[in-house]
């Protein structure tokens, strides 16, 4: 299959919005960029279509799609039982990176939700996206736009990498302007739920929720045969070839250790504060140990830099668990199988 590239930099290109919302309503994928992380779209609406994402992902079968729908309103329209957390998270939050699983109605398809009786749903803050929705008419069902285990997709050109002859077409919209995906919250339990850390921070939600339950699977790997609550977490995710190793703890103690610990052909993953302490290793910085907002925008171009390198063991410096820090460590450390190394007070 040729694959159609647009480059979209404004929704008055109205044409080009026209033809990318004509390929989704008629059935196409299409790569699409959202202000998380790029999506791999299909018409919603359309089990068959929704069917062709997750072959052209390798996606695996019982991992459901997010529907990206463009105002709270639509809702209503996929969505029953409606608490007014949602409204409320919608008002605040919405267009953002923030996904509620709430109950879904017959007319999602079991495509999208794998036969779950909830879906995701969220409005994403892309303006070229949300005009191709509203031109298409339709929800657009969309998982990040990767081959399935890669590292996510945050610029066009690692959408063609991944998906070029694949799909029918990619839009361009410039690079993902969060870098992260979405913050998962299920809204169906007794109390809200953190399904997955995203680019909307645990603590805005809890400013507006109270309180939210945080899911083991964010935190810790899986026990053998455990069934996390968004059936994705318990895949080895975000990985680049070369197996990761994430060393988390204070800056200087961290980079001491993976001095300590190089061999030939290791890559490095760092803070900027400390990427000329790493010499005769491939070195990406992430941006400095302050910025969370520069860790997530970098963080999946970093995984996905190894690649096609001699680089056979990846070190990952890793940020706390504050703000962002948490959505940046949960992808370092799913890319690194959870192995990881702490360094808390004490160690030399
Ligand atoms: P992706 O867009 O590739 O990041 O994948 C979507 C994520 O949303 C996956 O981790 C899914 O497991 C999760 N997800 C989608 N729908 C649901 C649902 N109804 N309940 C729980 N998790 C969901
Ligand atoms: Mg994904």
């Amino acid at each position: 299959m040729k694959t159609k590239y647009f480059h979209i930099t404004s929704p008055d290109q109205e044409e080009d919005i026209r033809a990318a919302a004509a390929i989704l309503r008629a059935g196409g994928l299409a790569g699409i960029p959202t202000e998380t992380v790029y999506g791999l779209g299909a018409n919603g609406l359309d089990g068959a279509a929704v069917g062709r994402i997750f072959q052209a992902k390798g996606r695996p079968q019982d991992n459901p799609l997010i529907l990206h729908i463009p105002e709270a309103e639509w809702l209503r329209r996929y969505c029953k039982n409606i608490p007014p957390a949602a409204w409320r998270l919608a008002e605040r939050f919405w267009p953002g990176p923030l996904t509620m699983i709430l109950q879904r109605k017959v007319n999602v398809p079991n495509a999208v939700t794998c036969g779950l009786d909830t879906v995701g749903v969220r409005c994403p803050d892309h303006p070229v996206t949300l005009a191709i929705i509203r031109a298409a008419g339709v929800p657009v069902a969309a998982p990040s736009g990767n081959l399935s285990g890669r590292p996510s997709p945050t610029c066009a050109r690692h959408m063609e990498e991944d998906m070029d002859g694949k799909i029918d077409a990619i839009v361009d919209g410039g690079p993902c302007g969060v870098g992260v995906e979405s913050t998962i919250v299920d809204l169906t339990a007794p109390v809200p739920r953190l399904l997955r850390p995203g680019g909307l921070p645990l603590e805005d939600l809890r400013a507006v929720l109270g309180e939210v339950a945080v899911d083991r699977a964010v935190l810790s790997p899986l026990d053998p045969g455990e069934k996390p609550r968004a059936p994705g977490m318990k895949y080895r995710h975000y990985a680049p070839r070369a197996p990761v190793t994430v060393v988390s703890g204070e800056g200087r103690r961290t980079a001491r250790y993976i001095r300590r610990n190089l061999g030939d052909h290791t890559g490095v993953i760092c803070f900027e504060e400390y990427r000329d302490q790493f010499p005769g290793c491939q070195v990406r910085s992430i941006g400095s140990a302050q910025d969370r907002g520069e860790q997530a925008r970098r963080v999946f171009d970093a995984l996905r830099s190894f690649d096609g390198t001699d680089v056979t063991a990846i070190f990952a410096q890793c940020p706390g668990d504050g703000g962002l820090g948490l959505a940046v460590a949960n992808r370092l450390k799913k890319a690194a199988g959870f192995q990881v190394v702490e360094l808390g007070e004490g160690t030399p």
